[in-house]
């Protein structure tokens, strides 16, 4: 049975392997693994709970990453697991789950609990259900071509899991929560060369990012005050990110020279959050 007093916030960092623009433009390998915590970008060291490099498979990361929480779910826990990077460094691929509509609003019911307006929920009982509804939610993601070459996503997805179990015969009950975060790409504006309207997303989402930020590492840190209403995000997740949290937050990164700027920056957000 998990501590009930026990808060943990969690922080791992996951190199991707270079990809095939990135080896036929001979871009060099920059990160070096110096221990299972550890790794550092041209002699810069940057410490984690856990490091993966590129070779690491989905299996390793789950184990390493998710099952716990998932375990502390079942037991009537709320959990969350983030991926946080640039477009393209895996964010996507570490968390498989793609889904939100349109800028759904945040309204509080009699009680204050936060909820999303116009979210849809989906009543499933098996894990083929689970990734139906997850293919659903993947085609009202919203994305933008920018000159990343890539699709860069400029939305956050979050993906709830709410767990509910009766048991008939003690008429115990227990109910958890799970939220899966695959957050925009947290890329400078700049580089992407946003104009007009995607610019001023752009600097939403970093304003939504660094108040992310702001909450992890209040609660990291164990302060009194944690800033959950400085963005919409962390006003959903508070529940989930407060009390008795099970958080993971997994840093997603390129591993290659050009990106160098944009994972440093990267990992000292990672950094803070520790
Ligand atoms: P993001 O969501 O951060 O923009 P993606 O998850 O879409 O990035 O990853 C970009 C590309 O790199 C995808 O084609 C993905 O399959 C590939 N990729 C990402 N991480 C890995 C990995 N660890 N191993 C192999 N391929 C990866
Ligand atoms: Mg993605």
């Amino acid at each position: 049975m998990a501590d009930p007093a026990e808060c943990t916030i969690k922080v791992m960092c996951r190199f991707r392997p270079l990809n095939s623009s990135e080896v036929a433009r001979g871009d060099k390998y920059i990160p070096k693994f110096t221990g299972e915590d550890q790794v550092s970008i041209s002699g810069k060291p940057f410490m984690f709970d856990r490091v993966f490099g590129s070779n690491t498979t989905q299996e390793q990361m789950y184990k390493a990453s998710a099952q716990k929480i998932v375990k502390d779910v079942l037991e009537g826990y709320n959990g969350t697991i983030f991926a946080f990077g640039q477009t393209s460094s895996g964010k996507t691929h570490t968390m498989e789950v793609r889904q939100t509509e349109n800028n759904l609003s945040v309204h509080e019911d009699k009680n204050r609990v936060p909820y999303v307006k116009g979210c849809t929920e989906r009543f499933v009982c098996s894990p083929e259900e689970v990734m139906d509804t997850i293919d659903e939610g993947k085609s009202n993601r919203h994305v933008a071509v920018t000159n990343m070459n890539e699709h860069s996503s400029r939305s956050h997805s979050i993906f709830q899991i709410n767990v509910k179990q009766e048991n008939t015969a003690t008429e115990q009950k227990l109910s958890g929560k799970l939220y899966l975060v695959d957050l925009a790409g947290s890329e400078k504006v700049g580089k992407t060369g946003a104009e007009g309207a995607v610019l001023e997303e752009a600097k939403n989402i970093n304003k939504s990012l660094s108040a992310l930020g702001n909450v992890i590492s209040a609660l990291a840190e164990g302060s009194t005050y944690v800033p959950y209403r400085d963005s919409k995000m962390t006003r959903i997740l508070q529940d989930s990110l407060g009390g008795n949290c099970r958080t993971t937050m997994v840093i997603c990164a390129s591993p290659s020279a050009y990106n160098e700027a944009e994972t440093k920056s990267t990992l000292m957000f990672g950094q803070r959050a520790k």
